[in-house]
């Protein structure tokens, strides 16, 4: 077999079936897979010092000799052992001791000279380093890894060392780097002064200086984007010429239902409508992004444009990520279409959850199969292989970012290239919208509702709390409602914290005495979730305590006031959704943030909370302090292999490969030139699970 970097890792010197398989356990296959496996950081171990030069506290290199070695066993504690070496040059001496590593004494014998790095302590009045790396080196030999170098460093897998990972992947690196083949094509690597993919690689483990780390960051950064790009360029185009389902346009239903309703659509909801009617009518399937915050009025939109689709005589499929969401949806389209009538019948609304009686759920099923349902609408219950539509014509999916790729894929499957609407109330910054997003079409609903104030936010201290409940007791005497969430739903140790089960006996004792107090969170039943929810929704309840369960879509007008105990430990986007549960009618609203926040991030993420109540702006401050990855939840968007960059600050270089990978795509849609066949390969390899999970 000719060798290649596909292979197993198990071909490489110095890995047998043991450290294979501790490879396979963080994902590493080939050689290939190692080869980008990146180092966490890396330490700058050029600079030796003096040993007189050491200071208390910092991590320092140092080259000495050996002077002395002792080892003893530990007569107080069975099987511990203290290993001490000696080391020194002409400034000093100073004492290096590891615990429990026996096998040390047949590596350090007097004389040797070695590098050591770590962490400089006091002990005893004396500086010591408590388990430094170290390498032994002679004159004339430079391979050096863990010394007099960049060094890099790894996450470890358990059972492998830095040493044993930096000595197997150098190894590798020079075996098989010469076989490595650049598949950007040379005219882009050129243009935007990328190193070539050897060099990269060489260089991203073992850098020669600080410029060409740099530059092999940048290259590998290029790459990872630019093949990403291509897999949306490729997947944007394939669409295009999916044939769909051409909906008519007849005027009737939907607009009778939008004159039925109590208020007048705001503008932004009428420029989506028609948005998205402009794209039903086209043959091609719709791919198409709603955001808006949380309360501006998406499910409406979502409801009308359904019903012209009812109106043509196809199904229409609405999955929302929780139960009580769903039946909030539920109750309100039937509270809005029930007195409507089409052809002479009812329009047929169903609710289909995994809590349904598998009865009354095989019943749903067959009317669904035969036509009889126009709108269903569910959780994940909806996914069910043995689910099947007679004719769905669109897909609605809402909070698409509880939904991961996958799951947001299957849906739409159940009809032959139905038209898919996902809505959003985690506004995503545009800039990266278009780069991450960039195969879908995006509609945004801008305006608050008319009438509505912004909600008032406040933060208190811990010591401040009686003043918060006081607020709400204030709100809640004049027959409002209100909310107290909490973080956690047990005690646990490790977050120090009472949980909220704890914390809701105790309001109920104390501050909220004499009012109806309800708790949900996810550990209770959804029925009794649901009875919670019902009875706070028709003002049974007037507090309801809850966990983050409440984040999404819950709609009660009546609620006016929230109170966020230990905000610190809640995202920024997370504030913002809990945030938008009130101030959903006409009158004055407040969130008081009760928290002492310790990090700056917290810090950051309360003040951010104050000054402004545009989701937009939230979302931009929370890309800054999270950064892309945790922003997104990798696996939402495939971007899976992202692992060196942070596209925040690397937004130019985002641009710039959007930019090349859709003008190579245009150029050659089937990336079949020869200087593309790399390429091709590479997007396939790595998004194929996207690219067919999503076509
Ligand atoms: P979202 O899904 O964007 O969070 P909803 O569609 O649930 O928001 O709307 C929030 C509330 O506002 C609902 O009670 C809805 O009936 C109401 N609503 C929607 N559009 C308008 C409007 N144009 N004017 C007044 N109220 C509206
Ligand atoms: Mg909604």
């Amino acid at each position: 077999m000719e060798k290649s970097i596909g292979m197993p890792v198990r071909y490489l010197t110095g890995v047998g079936p043991n450290r294979a398989r501790i490879f396979a356990r963080i994902g590493i296959q080939t050689i290939e897979d190692l080869f980008y496996y990146f180092p966490r950081r890396y330490e700058d171990r050029r600079q030796f010092l003096n040993i007189s030069q050491l200071s208390e506290g910092q991590e320092q290199t140092v080259k000495a000799t050996v002077l002395a070695v002792n080892y003893r066993r530990s007569w107080k504690r069975k099987g511990f052992s203290i290993f001490e070496a000696i080391v020194g040059d002409p400034s000093g001496k100073i004492s290096c001791v590891w615990f429990n590593q026996p096998y040390l004494k047949d590596y350090f014998k007097p004389e040797a000279s070695v590098i050591l790095f770590g962490r400089i302590q006091r002990y005893k009045g004396r500086l010591q380093i408590n388990s430094p790396e170290f390498e032994f080196f002679s004159q004339g030999k430079d391979d050096l890894l863990s010394a007099n170098r960049i060094v890099p460093v790894y996450s470890l897998p358990a059972g492998m060392t830095q040493r044993q990972i930096r000595r197997i992947i150098k190894d590798s690196l020079e075996e098989f780097l010469p076989r490595v083949k650049d598949f950007l094509p040379y005219d882009i690597r050129s243009k935007n002064n990328l190193l070539n993919l050897a060099q990269s690689l060489s260089n991203i483990h073992f850098p020669q200086n600080s410029e060409l780390c740099k530059n092999s960051h940048q290259r590998l950064s290029f790459e990872e984007f630019f093949i990403f790009q291509i897999a949306l360029a490729l997947r944007k185009l394939e669409k295009k010429q999916k044939i769909g389902i051409p909906h008519k346009a007849e005027q009737g239903l939907m607009e009778s239902f939008i004159a039925s309703l109590p208020f007048k659509l705001t503008f932004s909801q009428k420029r989506v409508i028609d948005e998205i009617k402009k794209d039903l009518i086209k043959p091609q399937p719709m791919q198409r992004l709603l955001q808006g915050d949380v309360g501006c009025g998406k499910t409406v939109v979502a409801l009308a444009v359904s019903l012209s689709v009812i109106q043509g005589h196809y199904q229409v499929a609405m999955m929302v990520p929780t139960e009580i969401l769903a039946k909030q949806h539920y109750d309100k389209t039937l509270s809005f279409i029930k007195p409507m009538s089409f052809e002479g019948k009812r329009i047929s609304v169903k609710l289909l959850t995994s809590s349904i009686s598998t009865q009354e759920k095989k019943r749903v099923y067959r009317q669904i199969s035969e036509g009889q349902v126009d709108l269903v609408i569910g959780t994940h219950a909806l996914l069910e292989e043995a689910l099947k539509f007679k004719k769905l014509g669109l897909v609605v999916i809402d909070e698409q970012h509880k939904f991961g790729v996958g799951q947001r894929a299957l849906l739409p499957k159940k009809g032959a290239n139905p038209d898919v609407l996902i809505m959003t109330a985690t506004p995503i910054p545009r800039t990266l919208a278009i780069t991450l997003y960039g195969d879908l079409d995006f509609s945004v609903i801008s305006e608050l509702l008319p009438g509505r104030l912004p909600v008032e936010v406040f933060h208190f201290f811990e010591f401040e709390a009686k003043k918060a409940y006081a607020l709400a007791r204030e709100q809640l005497e004049q027959g409002r409602q209100a909310y107290v969430i909490y973080p956690v739903i047990e005690e646990s140790p490790a977050m120090e914290l009472p949980g909220a089960k704890k914390i809701y006996a105790q309001l109920k004792k104390n501050e909220l005495k004499g009012f109806r107090v309800g708790l949900i969170h996810s550990k209770v039943k959804n029925k009794e979730q649901e009875s919670a929810m019902a009875k706070f929704r028709k003002g049974q309840l007037d507090v309801l305590v809850a966990t983050t369960v409440l984040e999404v879509g819950i709609d009660v007008p009546n609620a006016t006031c929230m109170i966020i105990e230990h905000a610190e430990r809640f995202g920024l986007a997370q504030l913002h959704q809990l945030r938008g549960r009130i101030g959903r009618g006409q009158d004055r609203s407040f969130c008081i943030l009760l928290s002492d926040p310790k990090s700056k991030e917290a810090k950051a993420r309360i003040s951010a909370m104050l000054k402004t109540n545009d989701g937009f702006r939230i979302a931009e401050e929370d890309l800054m302090l999270r950064g892309p990855g945790e922003f997104f939840g990798r696996r939402q968007h495939g971007l899976c292999e992202l692992k060196v960059i942070d596209p925040l600050r690397q937004l130019e270089l985002l641009k710039k490969t959007r930019e090349e990978a859709l003008k190579l795509v245009s150029a050659d849609p089937h990336l079949a030139a020869r200087q593309n066949t790399l390429l091709k390969g590479k997007v396939f390899q790595r998004f194929v699970c996207t690219l067919s999970q999503e076509d």
